[in-house]
């Protein structure tokens, strides 16, 4: 009686907008289950692509989890866990983005029934951590190392798992040529951690198996000036001087004031002019060097200085194109033409400017120290050849990581079917509750395999009920894709490294016991008018942010 007599608590400010407890865990699951509804149907290599477009009329066709999560805007607060993690996989490890949304979906759509039945979800994150590192282990038990192998058999190796990532994609059709040029392009880097060493420049028309890899430098030809075709196309072994400076005549007597006392002396400033872009230019050539590149412009002047003494030039080269060559070529770029010596030079045995479609392309090939490399995609529409980039960066993240970690597990829901059994077979040890909930994640992991069969339009269940039998002997069978039965996928060379499993595992088991710890979200309406106010006026909406932002934080802990 006492307690009704007491006024409320008023806690939250008015308008702010709770909810909390059991309900809040389903409505969150509910959330993520259609999230992952959405990119489901991508899984595999007979997955279907999503075409999205956004307001400013920008198309996009893709394949790839990370690609499609993150164009989807995605607004639920506890979804949006699922887009970070597919990120976090694709900047990882760069494959199986997909598979980390559907694992972390399906674990939390195992869970429902139980959190709905009243189980805590701390009985079920602490079995969930348990099931997931032994998940881990057991990967890394299995997986096969690929050290100690000849370069010829490491290649092919390597291949198969470049061709595995590529199956599921637009140009899965021609995945054995794209696998060898992936790894070609990998293996000519080495161990340098930079990305972007490897280009992949983009030439609307033709097929994609004109597409070629170069082991060097290649750029799509720069503006040039007249004079620019007298230039020498092709050299052998030449010399090349990198810049940063423009050669250009700068009309200096138009831009600035001067005061002269005798009119002789127009003529010496204008002379003054002429001879400091001579006197680099005559650097330039002194320095030996047959090709000058420079990141600023070369003007038509210097164009026709150059081509008169047999020197190609190009202006406005790209930072990225620069650096690459000048980490092919073994230059240095220079920021002044004073001192030019030859240790700065860069070299290669062929430079060729060359018809590519539409477009000429500057080509560098046979570089000393061989660290780039250059794909040249070939392709009918934009949206394909935007593609095709796309799937090549999952391959080539695929082939560096399978490198350097170097061990591999069979695909196709190979392993997933067998870490599945696995933990069935380990929760059979355990007494009390936490049994289910072993089991539940084991059921979930199963969900690759289904998947796969579901897109193909196989019976999952028949499919099913063949690789639990199998793995019962322990195996490495997998879904065949091609008859809708199984088939050894380690045999077969569906591979893929151990790495993508691993973190994918990992990743959706974290993502999935978080989701399972919030169990009540705080929506503060004020927060989202001060975002409002940011925009119109900057000072009142910056200073109303912060304080509304600490408030609610504290709110939240209470
Ligand atoms: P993700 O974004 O997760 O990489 P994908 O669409 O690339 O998704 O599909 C990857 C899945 O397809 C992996 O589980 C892989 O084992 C499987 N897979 C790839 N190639 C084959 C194949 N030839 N046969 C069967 N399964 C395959
Ligand atoms: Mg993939």
């Amino acid at each position: 009686m006492a307690s009704m007599m007491q006024p409320q608590i008023i806690l939250l400010k008015e308008g702010t907008d709770t909810s909390q407890g059991r309900a809040q865990v389903v409505s969150n699951i509910n959330a993520c289950t259609a999230v992952a509804d959405t990119v489901r149907t991508t899984l595999g290599p007979r997955g279907m692509d999503k075409l999205i477009h956004d307001d400013k009329g920008g198309v996009t066709i893709s394949n790839d989890g990370a690609t499609i999560m993150r164009l989807l805007d995605i607004v639920h607060p506890a979804a949006k866990i699922l887009v970070d993690i597919a990120k976090s996989q694709d900047s990882e490890v760069g494959d199986g983005t997909t598979t980390v949304v559907l694992l972390a979906a399906e674990f939390l759509k195992e869970a429902k029934p139980y959190v709905e039945d009243g189980v805590h979800p701390h009985s079920l994150i602490r079995s969930y951590r348990t099931a997931g590192n032994m998940a881990i282990q057991r990967v890394k038990e299995l997986a096969v190392s690929i050290e100690g192998k000849s370069l010829e058999e490491k290649k092919s190796l390597l291949a198969k798992c470049a061709a595995t990532t590529l199956s599921s994609k637009l140009i899965g059709g021609e995945k054995e040529f794209f696998a060898s040029m992936v790894v070609d392009a990998v293996l000519a880097i080495g161990n340098d951690d930079r990305l972007n060493l490897i280009g992949i420049k983009k030439v609307p028309g033709g097929t994609m198996r004109d597409s070629f890899l170069v082991n060097g430098v290649a750029f799509k030809k720069t503006f040039s000036y007249a004079g620019f075709e007298q230039q020498p196309k092709k050299f052998l072994n030449p010399k090349i001087l990198l810049l940063n400076i423009e050669l250009e005549l700068k009309s200096e007597k138009e831009n600035a004031e001067i005061r002269l006392s005798d009119p002789l002396q127009y003529q010496s400033i204008v002379d003054a002019e002429w001879n400091i872009i001579y006197d680099k230019l005559d650097k330039c050539v002194k320095s030996g060097a047959k090709i000058v590149l420079s990141r600023l412009a070369i003007g038509d002047l210097a164009t026709q200085y150059f081509a008169d003494r047999d020197i190609f030039c190009a202006g406005r080269v790209t930072e990225e194109d620069l650096q690459r060559v000048a980490a092919a070529t073994g230059g240095m770029v220079q920021t002044s033409v004073n001192n030019v010596i030859d240790e700065v030079l860069g070299s290669c045995e062929v430079f060729e400017e060359k018809q590519v479609g539409n477009e000429r392309f500057n080509i560098f090939s046979g570089c000393p120290s061989g660290q780039t490399a250059t794909i040249v995609l070939r392709g009918g529409a934009d949206q394909f050849i935007e593609e095709a980039e796309r799937s090549l960066h999952d391959a080539i993240m695929i082939v560096r990581r399978a490198l350097k970690n170097s061990t591999v597990v069979p695909g196709g829901g190979a392993i997933d079917m067998e870490i599945s059994k696995y933990l069935r077979q380990h929760a059979r040890t355990i007494a009390g509750k936490s049994q289910f909930f072993v089991n539940s994640f084991a059921k979930a992991l199963e969900v690759i395999p289904r998947q796969l069969c579901d897109n193909a339009g196989f019976d999952a269940t028949d499919v099913l009920n063949k690789l639990r039998q199998k793995h019962a002997s322990g195996a490495n069978y997998g879904v065949d894709i091609n008859t809708g039965g199984i088939t050894d996928s380690f045999a077969n060379f569906v591979w893929e490294p151990a790495v993508v499993k691993i973190n994918a595992i990992n990743a959706a088991t974290e993502a999935s016991c978080l989701i399972l710890s919030v169990d009540e979200t705080v929506k503060n309406p004020k927060s989202e008018s001060a975002q409002g106010e940011a925009a119109a006026g900057a000072m009142a909406g910056r200073g109303g942010g912060a304080m509304r932002g600490r408030g609610g934080r504290g709110m939240r802990r209470r």
